[in-house]
C-alpha cells in the first residue's frame, strides 16, 4: 500500500556541505562565521535593522517577552487558535495571555475582537500569521498606535510570506520566526528574533540572548572585557546549524515555488467540491502573499473531518487537524476560560484538516490523495 506522509523536510547535500565547513573550522559553538552570514542575509533580504538566530521561535518569543518587560498585571492579546509556545512565553513572564477571536476567512486574529479586549492593562499584541497567510496588519498596527500597544508577530509559520510587499515579521515591533523541521525552511531545531526599529530593543536582545552580558559587544570590539550587564539566557544556536540553514535559505525560491505547485493543484482539482458545498478551501487575501505553508481544507462537521482523516489514513495518507484551541486547553481553564467564549474558534478548529505539503511530493501522490478525497467525500 502507498504511504504517503504529512511532511517530508527539504534536505539538500550543500547543507551537509556547509554543516561540514563548521565542524572543520573548529569553530562550532554560536555567533561564529555561518551565523554572521544567516543574519546578514536575514536583514538584507527580509530588509529588517536586526535579526539574530535563536534556539527556536519558542526562545525567540520569550525574548520578545523579556525584551518588553512583560510582568505580572500585564496583559497580551493573542489568538486562541495557535501554538503553545505564543501563550507560554506569555505566561512565563507572569502576565495574563488574553484570548482574542479569529476571522472566519483566514483564522487569523479579528483586528475588531482585539480592540474590545483591550483594557488598562493591555500592553502588547501577539498575531499570529497562520498557514504563512498574513493578519490583517494595517488593522493591527493602527490599533497598536492609537493605544501604545507592542506588536510582536508570531512569524513561526511565515517566513518569506509578505503582506503589502513587506515581509512578515518586519511589520511589527519585534518578529519571530521559526526554523522547527515542520516549517518550510528548518535546520531541524531553530528560529530567529527580528527587531524591526528600536535600537534600545536591538542592544538589548544580544544582551538577553547571551546570557544577560555585553559578550556580543565585545567580540566586536566596543568594550574591553564581557560582563554580566541585564537578566538573559542561552538563546543562540551552534553554528552547525546556522550553516544547515543557510543552505536551505538559499533554495528558498524553490522550495517556496514547489509548494505553490502542490497547493495550487489542491486548490484547483478541489473546486468542484467546495461548489458542491462539501468542503471549503483556503482563502488569501489579495493584500497578501502567502508561503503555503499550511493546505488545508474545512469540512461541515467534526466527525466528517475525523471521518475523514481515519479514511485518509486507511488509504495510507497523513492528514491532521491542527490546534486545540488554547482556551479550552487545561491550562486555559486554569486560567478562567471555558467553552463558548470564542464560538468561531471552536467550530473552526473542529473542522479544520491538513494535507501533505512539502516541496517532494509528487504529482502522483498528489493525484492519488485528490482521488482518494473524492471517493471518500462524495
Ligand atoms: C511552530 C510554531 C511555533 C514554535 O516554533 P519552534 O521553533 O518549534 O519553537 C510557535 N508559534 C507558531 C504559530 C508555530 O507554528
Amino acid at each position: 500500500m502507498k504511504e504517503i506522509l504529512f511532511n517530508i523536510p527539504y534536505i539538500v547535500e550543500k547543507q551537509a556541505r556547509y554543516a561540514e565547513q563548521a565542524i572543520i573550522s573548529k569553530r562550532i559553538a554560536g555567533d561564529g562565521k555561518f551565523t554572521k552570514m544567516v543574519h546578514g542575509f536575514l536583514e538584507r533580504e527580509f530588509n529588517t535593522k536586526k535579526a539574530l538566530l535563536t534556539t527556536s521561535c519558542t526562545s525567540a518569543l520569550e525574548m520578545a517577552s523579556l525584551l518588553l518587560n512583560l510582568k505580572e498585571g500585564d496583559e497580551v492579546i493573542l489568538p486562541s487558535y495557535t501554538f503553545v509556545s505564543t501563550a507560554n512565553a506569555i505566561v512565563l513572564r507572569g502576565a495574563r495571555p488574553v484570548f482574542a477571536e479569529v476571522q472566519p476567512d483566514t483564522l487569523n486574529i479579528d483586528p475588531k475582537d482585539i480592540e474590545r479586549k483591550i483594557t488598562k492593562k493591555t500592553r502588547a499584541v501577539f498575531p499570529v500569521h497562520y498557514a504563512g497567510v498574513a493578519c490583517d496588519m494595517d488593522s493591527i498596527m493602527d490599533i497598536a498606535g492609537n493605544y501604545k500597544l507592542k506588536v510582536v508577530e508570531d512569524a513561526a509559520q511565515g517566513v518569506t510570506a509578505k503582506y503589502k510587499g513587506q515581509f512578515l515579521g518586519t511589520i511589527g515591533d519585534i518578529g519571530c520566526y521559526s526554523f522547527h523541521e515542520s516549517k518550510n525552511y528548518s535546520c531541524g531545531e531553530g528560529g530567529a528574533i527580528l527587531i524591526n526599529s528600536d535600537k534600545d530593543l536591538m542592544e538589548r536582545a544580544e544582551i538577553i540572548r547571551e546570557k544577560g552580558t555585553n559578550r556580543s559587544k565585545f567580540f566586536r570590539g566596543e568594550v574591553d572585557k564581557y560582563t554580566w550587564t541585564d537578566i538573559g539566557s542561552s538563546y543562540l544556536p551552534a553554528d552547525i546549524l546556522a550553516a544547515f540553514l543557510l543552505g536551505q535559505l538559499e533554495d528558498r525560491h524553490l522550495i517556496n515555488a514547489r509548494r505553490k505547485t502542490v497547493f495550487d493543484y489542491y486548490c484547483e482539482s478541489l473546486k468542484p467540491l467546495e461548489e458542491k458545498g462539501l468542503l471549503q478551501l483556503p482563502t488569501i487575501p489579495k493584500e497578501c502573499q502567502p508561503n503555503f505553508h499550511i493546505f488545508y481544507i474545512l469540512v461541515r462537521s467534526e466527525e466528517t473531518r475525523n471521518g475523514l482523516i481515519d479514511r485518509l489514513k486507511e488509504k495510507g495518507i497523513q492528514s491532521f487537524f491542527h490546534y486545540v484551541p488554547l482556551h479550552l486547553s487545561p491550562m486555559g481553564k486554569k486560567l478562567g476560560y471555558e467553552k463558548g467564549m470564542l464560538p468561531l474558534t471552536e467550530d473552526l478548529s473542529q473542522r479544520l484538516l491538513r494535507l501533505p505539503i512539502y516541496p517532494d511530493l509528487s504529482m502522483t501522490d498528489l493525484e492519488y490523495i485528490v482521488g482518494s478525497i473524492y471517493q471518500i467525500i462524495q
